[in-house]
């Protein structure tokens, strides 16, 4: 597609990224058809094709509009436009870029700043969101529906393995899976030391930095994930094999600590170095595979269905490694009907755009249920918690199931 960029955004680091992107779209549509606002909208201008167009005009120098920070609003940024994409448009570099100047050009009402606002600075930070989540789980029958949606039950982490091991590998805690289902991560550290590698927790690591990036706030989000590479360094210098995410949403932003931070001469060596030491937890264990199924062999009788996040299979382009994983060592694991299709929780898109988040998880789980499991395992909080809100089958991270299963082997 031709491009031509208005001034004011022409030869910046930002605009260059973006024409190269919008250049490589030639139009075809091909993507619409599979994107889940498209579908449930039917509007040109809420699907890919349509959004690229908008934001085309805006770093055009055409103004933004309400209406043009509506249909960019109304984007999961599940990126399944990318799979679909044969042209390799990188939308979901695009549309960070699209946000941030219509954001710029169209203030929003007060009630969305405060709310957006209220989510910067409260997610991100453990010692504002730890506390309110306790009191959110202590108050969970009394909340309304609403509410409680957003707040899981209190859930025991079960004991950390303190056993040393020579093989360590960093795991990410990040901001609100630590309270929300801190059993994951526990569960993860104890099934690699089963396999004998040893979990490290770096104690000022915190959030991935998505939750302020995708927010508009870019530099908020750069400051997280710097903290993160000093939280980290001292550990990858000390032999640290792999720094491991648990919830697919981080691992894909820590993936892309490279290429955000490519202009920081401080961080970027460093930056690119975290990216290619980043692993989703699908992406280690199979190195254990046949270990583990030997201690695991008949141990998991049960019939799961499993819903791959978007993070994981568009954002990190990660596909069939848990379903392989969890078929390996004995678990009857199924994906349903337009597994490639978000639940709709999608970071805070589930509380900044209700209405169509509730829809997407409703008709996510008619497709999960319609398969009989009797546990759904997913690979990201997000995920979880927005999945359990609307059905009585449990929801868990498919680690937490290997993990019972290997206490009770033990
Ligand atoms: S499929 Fe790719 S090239 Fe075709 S319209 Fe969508 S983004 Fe553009
Ligand atoms: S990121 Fe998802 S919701 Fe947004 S345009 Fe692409 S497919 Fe549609």
């Amino acid at each position: 597609m031709q491009t031509n960029l208005a001034d004011f955004i022409k030869n910046t680091r930002e605009g260059e990224e973006a024409d190269a992107i919008l250049r490589k779209c030639v139009h075809c549509g091909f993507c619409t058809a599979t994107c889940p606002t498209y579908q449930l909208l039917g509007d040109e201008l809420d699907g890919p094709r349509g959004r690229i167009y908008l934001m085309k005009q805006v770093l055009e120098g055409k103004p933004a509009t309400r209406k043009t920070q509506l249909h960019l609003d109304r984007c999961l940024t599940c990126r399944n436009c990318e799979t679909t994409c044969p042209s390799g448009v990188q939308y979901g570099r695009l549309v960070d870029i699209g946000r941030k100047i219509v954001d710029q050009q169209v203030p929003r009402p007060l009630s969305q700043r405060i709310v957006r606002e209220a989510l910067k600075e409260s997610l991100p930070r453990k010692w504002m969101f730890t506390p309110a989540m306790k009191m959110g789980q202590m108050a969970r029958p009394l909340l309304p529906k609403a509410l409680r949606n957003k707040v899981p039950a209190k859930q025991h982490a079960g004991t950390w393995p303190r056993t040393q091991h020579a093989r360590k590998m960093l795991l990410l805690d990040g901001c609100v899976q630590p309270s929300m289902a801190p059993n994951i991560n526990a569960a993860t550290a104890r099934v690699l030391d089963a396999l004998g590698v040893q979990m490290i927790v770096a104690p000022r690591a915190g959030c991935c930095g998505a939750i302020r990036y995708h927010l508009n706030d870019h530099d908020g989000g750069l400051n997280d994930m710097r903290n993160n590479i000093d939280a980290w360094w001292p550990y990858v210098e000390a032999g640290a094999e792999a720094i491991v995410m648990t919830a697919s949403g981080c691992g894909a932003t820590v993936k892309e600590y490279g290429h955000l931070l490519a202009h920081d001469p401080a961080y970027a060596a460093k930056a690119e170095r975290i990216s290619g030491l980043t692993k989703d937890l699908s992406e280690i264990l199979p190195d254990f595979q046949a270990e583990l199924a030997s201690k695991l062999e008949g141990k998991i009788g049960k019939r799961v269905a499993f819903h791959p996040p978007c993070t994981l299979q568009h954002g990190q382009q990660i596909r069939g490694k848990v379903e392989g994983l969890l078929t390996a060592v004995g678990v009857d694991v199924t994906l349903c009907a337009d597994s490639h299709l978000c639940c709709g929780s999608a970071g805070t898109y589930s509380v900044l755009q209700p209405e169509l988040a509730y829809r997407l998880r409703d008709d996510k789980l008619a497709k999960l249920e319609a398969t009989s499991p009797e546990m759904i395992v997913s690979a990201n909080i997000g995920c979880l918690t927005h999945l359990q809100s609307g059905t009585e089958t449990p929801v868990r991270h498919w680690i937490e199931l290997v993990d019972g299963a290997l206490s009770k082997a033990a």
